[in-house]
This record gives structure tokens, C-alpha cells and sequence, in this order.
């Protein structure tokens, strides 16, 4: 059975509220679940509900301080953060509203007095999409004093990167430097988020109670008013804390023999599970460590395997923590400091001194914990206290390739199987290897869904659609075609696709065929790299039809582009500007950045870049 959930108007359930609305659905008797199903579907909504949007706002009650919480969000965990917030804020009687940062009026922030900030960065601390404008007007020459403004900052991030939470540093940074008051210190939260965030939300709201002297207690009925929002949607009982076993129904090579890729397709059944997704969105996937590597490093450890260890999950054997729960392949910088204060290696130790960051960053790349353990031995170190150092195995995310309206119980995902050799030693990426080696049709895998609402279909269908995605970034594009397909939508869709070879690397090339004949798919262009002398790239085609581009845009167009962060997403960003000064009547480079810069903010250009 499925529970209320979030719609586009409607606060989402935070994972504790799902949660606990599983655990109350699995303790109901089947004929229970029917009736409360039925009852929930049969509800008259109208009227009960507090309306959300971007920009929630909780009803005012005389006089109570009000908290602006304002988030910068890519894949959408800072947001659903900010709504817990809300929810929380609220229940302590706060006045307070939500707003996305991409929304937001710059100058407004001069008038703010208390905010509560979340903010994720990306790749090698970069802000989020929606985050940039602001944070780049916030270290700008033009940044306001903000001396009337108390503060707190919730960083998001991946301690494997080097800026792990460099966008959350800059803007505490940065409002500390205007002069805001800081009423609580950062929280800088890993992969691995929910805990830390929760008690910084705990700590930032008492921070702010005791400055404002906040009426105590909870406004009665809000929090549950939000959850029975007009419109709400049915939700599912799994939830990343909750994951759901798919059945594996197809894993099969996409690429030709020949090819020097291993792209996979993937098909998961989702049948029973009550998981929503739309296009745009990720499936959350639970990765097991490869053995040969587990086994490696308990053997490096001089450990056996069998020693007993406790882990967040409870007691299991070593070899089955370092399998299921904890991070193996990568090594991140909080490990790091724990293993050199116990190795006590001078190296190490210096290797972490903050003159040396450069250095830490070319020991890091391509490095796993196996040649740390190998190059720094710790004589008689016990599995717990291994284990003890160590950070949980994150999910990975994959785009979502298939549309739920076209199969309702299916999830597809592309999966490019990542393997390479580092400092003598073989490499592989953990779920992609998991997926390729070790995941036959009907073995299941702990898949939830991961909402990603900065990466839409327009809600108008006839609007047209212009798609950037080589390599693995196509998936999210057949699961757009296949909505459109399915609801007879007639806008028309444009896609840009590059892999290495026409001949064995063109992804899904029979559905894009059959697509293009039945004029689903009204044009596609594309750019196979290694076919030609010179290299041949997505925004090299972008390019040469610059002018059908900025007519397609002038008409309305949506621009996506999904795929590899570091190098493509820069130069098809870089692609898109000049197509734009070309085409625009003689726009400067200056004009022409404005203009992508309002399709940004209107969301007309979104990305899903890893
Ligand atoms: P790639 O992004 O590696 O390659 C796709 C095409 O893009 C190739 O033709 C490549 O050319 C080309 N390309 C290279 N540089 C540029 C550029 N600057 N601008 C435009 N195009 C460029 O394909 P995959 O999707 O297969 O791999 C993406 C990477 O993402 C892999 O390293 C993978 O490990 C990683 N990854 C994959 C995930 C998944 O499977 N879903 C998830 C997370 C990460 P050429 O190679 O000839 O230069």
C-alpha cells in the first residue's frame, strides 16, 4: 500500500514522517490497508492543506520571529532539508518560509533578519545551478552589509572531493564578512547526511529560539495540515533508511563487440513497491564492495574475516561490514586523519599539514584504502577499530532511462561499468561493477527513488525540447521520450548524443530509430569521437546547427544536458553562449551569458551533470 506523499504543491514527506508512516502501515492487517487506502484516496483535500510552492509560507500568528530558510539544490536533498526544517521551525512556533535560491531576489537579502542557509556543492566546489547567481553576487563587489542579519549555515557535500563543502564555506564565509551574525556553526555534512543535518537543524532552531525568545511548543495541526496538502500524491513505504529489493529482470551490454566500454542496461521490476518516479528522477541503488577487494584488504589488515564488529547496523562479521556497510574503494580525508593519528607516520601526518593540500589531493586520486594499509601498515590493529574509521557505504544514484508511464513497474537504469588500473593495481567503480558483475536476472538489489525536481519535462507538453546527453548521460532522455510518447505529447524533441564509435557505442540506437520514424523524436544529431581523425563532440553538432538552436530557444525550447561534469558540461555550457552571441543579432559574449542565465532562472536549462 501506498502513503500520502508530496506533489508539486505539496510539502514532501520527510524520511522520518515516511518512515513512520511505514512502520504504522506494516503493523495494519491487509483488509486495514485496503480501507485506509481507499479512505485516504476518497478524502476531499480542499481547504486543509497549508498551500506550498517554491516559496512556503507557514500562517502568520502575531509577532512570532520569522526564519527564511533558502536553499541551494541540484539533485534536491537541500531542499527536502530546508522542508524538514520548515516542518521543524514551525513545530517550535516559528514564523518561517521556504524559498529556492534560483527564486530569489539578490537584493532582498538586505531585509532579511534571520536565515537558515543549505547549500551542496559539486564536483570540485562548484555551487549548485540554482545557487550560483547568489552566491556569486554574495562575494561580489556589490554584496550588501548584512549587519541585521543572524545566521546559520547547513553545507552539504562529499568528503572524497578535495572542497568538500566549499559552497556552504564561502557563504558562511561570506555573511560573516558583511557583517551577519553567525547564531549557530556550520554544518558540513558527507554523503551520508541525514544524522548531521539533523542535529544541526536541532542545534540552528535552539540557536536561533533562545536569540528570539520563540513561543515553545508546536502549532498545533500544521506540521499533519502539510502532509494532507490538496493534490498529494501516494507515496511508498521505501525510502533510502527503507530500500526496496528489486528483482533484476535484464542486465544486458549495450555496446557492440569491440567496444572499450561495458554500458549496461539494466532493468529492475519495482512491482509491489509503490515507488513514484518522473522523468529527471534517480534511482537510489545499495552496492555491495567487490569480495576480491574485501577480501584483499582484510588480508592487508592481517585480520581474518570472521573477527565480530559492531556497526550502525549492529553486530555482523568483518567480512560482511567491509562488504555491505562501509566505504573500501575511496579514501576520504576524515579517514585519512583518523588512520594517521593512529599510524602515528610522519609522512602521513605531513601529507595532511594544510600547507599540503595539493599534495592530498595527488595522493588521494586513484588511491583506496588498500594502498594506504599497504604503504602504512598499523601492526595489530582490531577490526573495530578499523571499522571504527571508516564512513558508510553511500548509494549511488543513476538516472532513471525508462518513463513510468510507459512501464509501470519497471525501473530502467545505464550503468557504465567504471574499471581501471592505479598504482599497479586493478580498480573498479563499487555499483557499477556491482552491477556488472555481480547482479544476474533475478537477483534483487535495494534500489529507492531519489526526486530530482530541477531536472523536469515542462509541465507544457507542447513545448520543445532540446537534449544534450552522450555517454550515460542519455539515459534520462529515453525515459523523457518515452513520457512524451506515452502522453501524446506534441512538443517537439531535439536530442544531441556522442559516444566513442558509431559502430558499437551507439546507445539505444534502435529505439531512437524507431523513435525518429515515428516522428516521437523530431531530430538528433550526433558526434561518435573516435571515428574521425579529429575529435567530433555533442557541442561541436551543437555548433553547427546554431541557428535551428537559438530558434528553438526563441520559441521556447527547454535545454537538458545530462552526462560527465568536468569537461562536457563546461564546454556545451560554453557551446550554448556562443551559439547565443552568434545567433542573437550581434549580442556581446556579456549578453549572451545573460540570456543562458535567464533560461537558468526561468528553468528552461537544466542539468544532471556527475
Ligand atoms: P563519457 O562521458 O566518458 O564519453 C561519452 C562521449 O563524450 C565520448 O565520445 C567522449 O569522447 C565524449 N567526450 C569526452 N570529453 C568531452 C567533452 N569535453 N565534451 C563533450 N564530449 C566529450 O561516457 P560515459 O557516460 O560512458 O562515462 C562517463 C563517465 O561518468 C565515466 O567515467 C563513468 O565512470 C562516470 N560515471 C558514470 C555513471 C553511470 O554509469 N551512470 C555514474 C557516475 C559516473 P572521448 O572519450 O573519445 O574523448
Amino acid at each position: 500500500m501506498q502513503l500520502i506523499s508530496l506533489s508539486e504543491h505539496s510539502t514532501p514527506l520527510t524520511e522520518e514522517q515516511a518512515d513512520q508512516l511505514n512502520r504504522l502501515v506494516q503493523s495494519l492487517s491487509p483488509q486495514q490497508v485496503t480501507w485506509v487506502s481507499g479512505f485516504l484516496a476518497g478524502i476531499n483535500w480542499a481547504g486543509q492543506g497549508v498551500p506550498q510552492a517554491q516559496t512556503a509560507q507557514a500562517p502568520q500568528t502575531g509577532g512570532q520571529p520569522r526564519l527564511t530558510i533558502l536553499y541551494g539544490s541540484q539533485t534536491g536533498n537541500g531542499e527536502t532539508i530546508a522542508r524538514q526544517i520548515y516542518d521543524k521551525a514551525i513545530a517550535r512556533g516559528f514564523s518561517a518560509s521556504v524559498k529556492d535560491m534560483g527564486d530569489y531576489k539578490k537584493n532582498q537579502l538586505k531585509n532579511e533578519q534571520n536565515l537558515l542557509l543549505v547549500v551542496s556543492t559539486h564536483g570540485e566546489g562548484d555551487p549548485p545551478d540554482n545557487a550560483e547567481e547568489l552566491h556569486a553576487f554574495l562575494l561580489s563587489k556589490k554584496a550588501p552589509e548584512l549587519k541585521n542579519l543572524r545566521y546559520s549555515v547547513l553545507a552539504l557535500g562529499d568528503t572524497s572531493y578535495e572542497n568538500f563543502c566549499q559552497t556552504g564555506q564561502d557563504f558562511d564565509k561570506g555573511l560573516e564578512a558583511l557583517g551577519a551574525q553567525r547564531v549557530y556553526a556550520r554544518g558540513d555534512c558527507d554523503v551520508d547526511y541525514e544524522e548531521t543535518a539533523e542535529a544541526w537543524i536541532e542545534g540552528a532552531l535552539e540557536g536561533f529560539a533562545e536569540f528570539l525568545q520563540a513561543p515553545q511548543g508546536a502549532v498545533a495541526g500544521v506540521a499533519v495540515q502539510q502532509a494532507a496538502a490538496p493534490g498529494a500524491k501516494i507515496a511508498s513505504l521505501y525510502t533510502k533508511k527503507n530500500p526496496f529489493p528489486a528483482a533484476v529482470l535484464e542486465n544486458l551490454v549495450l555496446n557492440g563487440r569491440g567496444s572499450a566500454k561495458e554500458t549496461r542496461h539494466v532493468e529492475l521490476s519495482l512491482e509491489g513497491s509503490g515507488l513514484v518516479f518522473e522523468p529527471g528522477d534517480s534511482l537510489g541503488v545499495m552496492p555491495s564492495n567487490s569480495p576480491e577487494f574485501v577480501a584483499e584488504l582484510i588480508d592487508t589488515l592481517k585480520l581474518y574475516g570472521n573477527e565480530t564488529v559492531a556497526t550502525f547496523e549492529g553486530e555482523m562479521s568483518l567480512t560482511n561490514a567491509l562488504s555491505h556497510a562501509y566505504e573500501i574503494a575511496i579514501l576520504t580525508r576524515p579517514f585519512l586523519v583518523r588512520y594517521a593519528a593512529r599510524s602515528q607516520s610522519e609522512k602521513l601526518l605531513k601529507l595532511l599539514d594544510d600547507g599540503n593540500k595539493k599534495a592530498l589531493t595527488a595522493y588521494i586520486h586513484g588511491r583506496d584504502i588498500i594502498d594506504l594499509a599497504l604503504q602504512f601498515p598499523i601492526e595489530s590493529i582490531s577490526a573495530d577499530e578499523f571499522t571504527g574509521m571508516l564512513r558508510k557505504l553511500p548509494p549511488r544514484l543513476y538516472s532513471i532511462a525508462s518513463s513510468q508511464q510507459a512501464n509501470p513497474d519497471e525501473a530502467h537504469l545505464t550503468i557504465a561499468a567504471v574499471r581501471y588500473e592505479a598504482h599497479g593495481r586493478p580498480r573498479k567503480g563499487v555499483a557499477s561493477s556491482h552491477c556488472a558483475e555481480r547482479l544476474a536476472e533475478g537477483d534483487t538489489i535495494p534500489v529507492y527513488v531519489d526526486s530530482n525536481k530541477n531536472f523536469k519535462l515542462p509541465a507544457d507538453g507542447q513545448a520543445p525540447v532540446i537534449m544534450v546527453g552522450p555517454g550515460t548521460g542519455v539515459a534520462p532522455f529515453r525515459a523523457f521520450i518515452e513520457e512524451r510518447e506515452t502522453l501524446g505529447a506534441g512538443g517537439k524533441n531535439w536530442l544531441f548524443f556522442g559516444d566513442q564509435h558509431f559502430t558499437t557505442d551507439f546507445l539505444y540506437q534502435i529505439d531512437w530509430q524507431r523513435w525518429l520514424k515515428d516522428k516521437v523524436l523530431t531530430r538528433m544529431d550526433v558526434a561518435f569521437s573516435r571515428d574521425t581523425d579529429q575529435k567530433v563532440y555533442v557541442q561541436h553538432r551543437m555548433l553547427e546547427r546554431s541557428r535551428d538552436i537559438y530558434a528553438w530557444l526563441q520559441e521556447g525550447a527547454y535545454f537538458y544536458v545530462c552526462g560527465d561534469a568536468d569537461r562536457m558540461a563546461h564546454d556545451v555550457h560554453a557551446a550554448l553562449i556562443d551559439i547565443v552571441a552568434r545567433e542573437g543579432g550581434g549580442l556581446s559574449a556579456r549578453m549572451a551569458a545573460d540570456y543562458v542565465k535567464g533560461l537558468q532562472r526561468d528553468k528552461r536549462y537544466q542539468r544532471d551533470v556527475y
